[in-house]
């Protein structure tokens, strides 16, 4: 099983990526994630892709290529894989293609999922993720249990999710019509419950597993 998931920031891409990995036993592949990590350890790659992540623009092409190319030779992506947030743009998507290639593997499905402009906002803003888990709640929608340890990312305040929905629309939004050329694109309505997203995923994926 190897998907891409493609969506706006907040659009729950991340969230329904841990459900299909859980689900399929495959692993996530967030290069927001990697990212995020590589700043938290201090590497000079963490700190250069800071400034970018920070401003909403795109850390460089050949940065985020270079990550996935390491993530997707360890074992474990060999049984499959759910990518999040990448690839971002056509030239990483190419990359992803010539990568995919030379290991003689193919892509089963592209899936957007689909938010309008106006909900994304108030959620990124009052979405929280928990250190220890990794596990993304909605103050409003999806309030997390007492016990967990919350932050809240440094790019979802207001100004840094416009200037990310701005970068989507237009960079990422050019994958659509790549994917759709190639025959894998299908689209997933994201406005909803999560579990209502999970229910129209698995409907999209043929309910395997
Ligand atoms: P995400 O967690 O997917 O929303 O990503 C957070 C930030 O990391 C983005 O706003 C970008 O600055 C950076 N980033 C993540 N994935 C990519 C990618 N594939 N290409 C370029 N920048 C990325």
């Amino acid at each position: 099983m190897r998907i891409i998931l493609i969506g706006p920031p907040a659009s729950g891409k991340g969230t329904q990526a841990k459900v299909l990995c859980d689900r399929f036993a495959v692993p996530q592949v967030s290069t927001g994630d990697m990212l995020r990590a590589a700043k938290a350890a201090g590497t000079a790659l963490g700190l250069k892709a800071a400034a970018f992540m920070q401003a909403g623009q795109l850390v460089p092409d050949e940065v985020v290529i270079g990550l996935i190319d390491e993530r997707l030779g360890q074992g474990d992506a060999s049984k499959g894989f759910v990518l999040d947030g990448f690839p971002r743009t056509v030239p990483q998507a190419e990359a992803l293609g010539r990568l995919l290639d030379g290991r003689g593997l193919k892509l089963d499905h592209v899936i957007q999922i689909d938010v309008p402009r106006a909900l994304l906002v108030e959620r990124a803003v009052l979405r929280r993720t928990d250190k220890r888990t990794g596990q993304i709640y909605h103050l409003k929608y999806n309030p997390p249990p007492p016990e967990a340890d919350l932050e809240h990312r440094a790019d979802d305040r207001e100004e840094t999710v416009l200037a990310r929905l701005d970068t989507y629309e237009n960079m990422t939004a050019a994958l659509l019509p790549h994917y759709e050329a190639l025959g894998l694109l299908r689209k997933v309505d994201g406005v909803g419950k999560p579990s209502e997203i999970t229910d129209r995923l698995l409907a999209v994926l043929g309910n395997i597993g």
